[in-house]
């Protein structure tokens, strides 16, 4: 067992004392078989919440009215959920109702995937009701009961199911295939913010190109209006052969550049897949790098409005898309500067109104150009000589 099963065992079993049963559930179970590194626990229960709050003493309620209640013990905080089923799905994605229950049978119905319906004891033992092993084993994304049904009731699911594909490098069965194809289109009653977290998470899996050819050949690509207005990009990238992206920064900066976006289309497409603005910001700065970097306009001031990280997401991109970019000199140039950024310019503001100038725009005209001409190496970055220069360029 992994080192957070055995830390949060006592948990289970404190619970299993009082009378209930308890289990790692979900992600946290597929990822321990499949030796990967856990990012989140779940545990599950037979105990409704306010049992679970009469058991320990330190408890949070995360979202009780779903049946979730954080367990704190010394010092980590166990998120743990009664068994629960769920009906209604009138919008495609939130049940009406959830109801609990005290089958660990039931709830493990209503999860979607086989390999993500697999419960564990704290003595590590597998409850698998739906050959969920043999399908990790063999690696296989398949719907827990009709997917047809399943993808029906929750959209969402479709676009896990293609996430997941990517994310472990399994295959999806192809009944499954085919309930994808059945309910593409209710992708458009999805959240965009949703479909961004699993399209981000799709792009840097392992194997994002055949999941994208999966996403064009059940019409997923074009179900939803974020997705079809991006299409046109990704249909190149079904083609590519190296994958070399690592950030949702790099991912967004090759949908912009594979889909020809200038600035302002980057702005208004990025804020419509409801992206953060601090994310949109590195995008432009790494596209617009990028762009200088594939026309071999890199000069000191492109160089000092870049930075390392956008060096690289430029140079991933570049080498995603078949162009060769030297990744080692462009950072060489980066850290050869003189100066970083504005901040480390020898002379400020105050100083040059001290010095004689006045404040309005023209001061920040004159540290501009003072920026510059030390950026480029025309002027040595010193107090006294730049203050110098703007003086004298003043009384010209
Ligand atoms: P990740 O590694 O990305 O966290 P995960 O499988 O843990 O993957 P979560 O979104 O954390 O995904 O969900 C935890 C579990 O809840 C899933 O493994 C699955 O059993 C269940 N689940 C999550 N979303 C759905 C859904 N839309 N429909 C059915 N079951 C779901
Ligand atoms: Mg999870």
């Amino acid at each position: 067992l992994p080192a957070e099963f055995i830390a949060a065992a006592p948990v289970l079993e404190q619970i299993e004392a009082a009378g209930y049963e308890a289990y790692f559930v979900g992600g946290c179970v597929r990822d321990t078989l499949l030796g990967k590194p856990l990012h989140d626990i779940d545990i599950a229960t037979s105990a409704y919440p306010s049992e679970i709050k009469a058991i320990f003493k330190k408890t949070v309620d995360t979202g009780i009215e779903h049946g979730t209640v954080m367990i704190l013990d010394h010092g980590q905080g166990y998120e743990t959920t009664t068994f629960r089923t769920e009906s209604g799905y009138q919008d495609y994605r939130r049940p009406d109702e959830v109801t609990f229950v005290r089958s660990i049978a039931e709830d493990l119905k209503r999860r979607d995937f086989t390999i993500n319906a697999l419960a564990m004891n704290p003595r590590g033992e597998v409850i698998d009701l739906f050959d969920g092993m043999t399908d990790l084993n063999a690696g296989i994304i398949r719907a827990v009961g009709d997917a047809n049904e399943r993808f029906n009731e929750d959209a969402l699911r479709m676009m896990r199911a293609v996430r997941f594909a990517s994310q472990l490098n399994f295959t999806i069965d192809p009944a499954t295939i085919d309930g994808l194809r059945q309910n593409a289109p209710l992708l458009s009653k999805i959240a965009v913010e949703r479909i961004q977290v699993e399209f981000e998470k799709l792009m840097l899996g392992q194997q994002p190109v055949p999941a994208l050819q999966l996403m064009d050949q059940t019409g997923l690509l074009m179900a939803a209006p974020v997705l079809a207005a991006i299409a046109p990009g990704l249909k190149q990238l079904m083609t590519v052969s190296t994958w070399p992206l690592t950030t949702p920064a790099t991912v967004w900066t090759v949908v912009a550049v594979t889909n020809g976006w200038d600035h302002q289309q980057i702005n208004t497409e990025l804020k419509s897949w409801k992206l953060s603005n601090d994310l949109i910001k590195l995008v432009q700065a790494q596209r617009t790098y990028y762009q200088a970097a594939m026309t071999g306009t890199v000069d000191a001031m492109v160089s000092f409005a870049a930075s390392e990280v956008i060096i690289r997401g430029a140079s991933a991109v570049a080498q995603l898309l078949g162009h060769s970019f030297d990744e080692t000199s462009a950072l060489q140039q980066y850290r050869d500067l003189p100066i970083h950024n504005q901040r480390e310019l020898a002379v400020n503001g105050g100083q040059l109104i001290q010095a004689g100038l006045q404040p309005g725009p023209a001061l920040g005209q004159a540290l501009k150009q003072l920026l510059t001409a030390v950026v480029t190496g025309e002027l040595a970055n010193e107090t006294t000589q730049l203050i110098q220069a703007a003086t004298a360029d003043e009384e010209n």
